[in-house]
Parts: structure tokens; sequence; C-alpha cells
């Protein structure tokens, strides 16, 4: 038996571990909520370090790299409120549904992962009770407070520039599946500034693909942005500052677009 079966339910996170979920409230009256599934990489002790070597924590398979710098700037620029997953997407994918293949990944991007290898079911529940379900449950909370608000729900991503061996040509990309009012209007104003955007490009949303939007905006019917920026433009601070700006400036005006 490994080490990760002889974890019990409940003691899987312990007092040295950080809370999964990080919260900022709102700070005025904005119709934005901000989510970040991937902005942490922070790993539970009782995993160790997945049995992967420490360079591969750096890299764009354990979080997306500079997502949580641009979503810092950018709640108190917008007053909105910021709900964050503080642990890495290796440990368990919070835009993943449980069970899903890639929601414990064994590998990521050519990269084994030891500790995720032939997980029982009882190792994986595990994860989503500690860190999956009670990040979904500050959304669910946040969306089911405002119910008589107008809302819209910004997922914050961001993509590596080379995917095995592809470079990808787009500064961002806006994702979407039913409802593609707001992406497609942001589209616009990011293309207005001369910037190269994919839509449904790097990837494509889909109710089995993602997690988070399909759960918490398209299943109620609320309008919903999931922007993906690339990594190397918002990898140090001056560009987490400029995308953070960019987006705080482009946002309302796409909300007064939508609601035209
Ligand atoms: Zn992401």
């Amino acid at each position: 038996m490994s080490l990760y079966n002889t974890l019990r339910r409940g003691a899987f996170l312990t007092e040295g571990d950080p809370h999964p979920v990080r919260y900022f409230a709102e700070e005025v009256c904005s119709p934005f909520v901000l989510v970040s599934d991937h902005a942490g990489r922070a790993v539970p002790s009782a995993l160790g370090r997945l049995g992967i070597p420490e360079a591969e924590h750096e890299r764009h398979i354990a979080y997306d790299i500079g997502i949580q710098g641009v979503g810092r700037r950018l709640r108190p620029a917008l007053g909105a409120a910021l709900i964050e997953q503080c642990y890495s997407r290796l440990v368990i994918d919070c835009n993943r549904s449980p069970g899903h293949p890639t929601s414990v990944p064994p590998v990521s991007d050519g990269t084994q992962i030891p500790a995720n290898q032939a997980l029982s079911e009882h190792e994986r529940r595990v994860r989503e009770d500690a860190i999956l379900h009670p990040y979904h449950a500050v959304i669910t909370a946040e969306l089911d407070a405002r119910t008589e608000r107008p809302t819209a729900l910004i997922a914050l991503h961001s993509f590596t520039p080379v995917m095995q061996g592809v470079r990808r040509p787009w500064h961002a990309g806006v994702l979407f599946n039913r409802d593609s009012r707001l992406s497609h209007i942001v589209a616009g104003l990011l293309r207005a500034e001369g910037l190269c955007v994919g839509e449904n490009e790097p990837y494509v949303l889909t109710d089995t693909s993602d997690y988070t939007v399909p759960l918490h905006a398209e299943a109620r019917g609320l309008p919903y942005l999931e922007i993906e920026i690339r990594q190397d433009l918002i990898a140090d601070e001056g560009g987490q500052i400029e995308w953070a700006e960019r987006l705080a400036r482009l946002l309302p005006q796409a909300w007064r677009a939508l609601s035209i």
C-alpha cells in the first residue's frame, strides 16, 4: 500500500498546509466575479513534492504562470470579488469534473507524476474533498449571494507559449461553449489594440473539458469570459500590471456593450 493510501479522509491537509481557497471580497458594487482555478501551486505536505523534481513545480504544468499577479491587480482595479485556488493542478485540477481522466493527471506535458499513478477511488476523493469541493463551494456561495444582481463570471487563465513543441501565435484566447456573447466582445476589444486573439484557441471549452464555467456560469445562465493569456507576456510584474490594467479598462466596456 502506498503512503497515499494510508491517508485518512479529513487528515489530508495539515496545519502547515494553506487553506485551499483564497477569497477576496468585493469592494464596490461590481458585476464581475473573478475566479482563478490555476493560480496556485501549493502541494499538501502529505504528498511530498509529488515525486517530481523541483524544476517541474516551476513549469506551466504545475500552475498558470503569471495569472495570480494579473488577478491580484485586476481585482482592486475593478473592486470585484476574486476567488483563487491555492493548490497545484497537479494535485487536483479544479477546472475538471470529479473523476475526469485529467482531474488528477498521471502525466502532464510529458512529465510523469509518480504521486498520481493508479490512484484509488478513496485517494481521489480525499483530494476532491480537501481541495476541489471547498473551492467550488466558495464560488457557489458568492454567486448564490448575487442572484438578484447582474453578474458575469470571469475565469482567468494563462497558457504556455509552446505545447508539445508547437509554438502558439496568440497573445490571448477567449474560450466559450453555448454563450459566446462576452467572448466575442472582448476579442474585438483586444484586437482593436493590435493583439492576436484566438477564439476557442488554444483550447476549446466544452462541458467535459472544463468544469468551472459549465458549472457556475452556463448552468445559471450567467454571461462569462474565460480568458487565456500567453504566459511569456505576464511572466514578470510589468506584464502582469499591463494586462491587469488592460482588462480593468476593457471589461467594463465589454459589460456595457453586452447590456445594450
Ligand atoms: Zn488554467
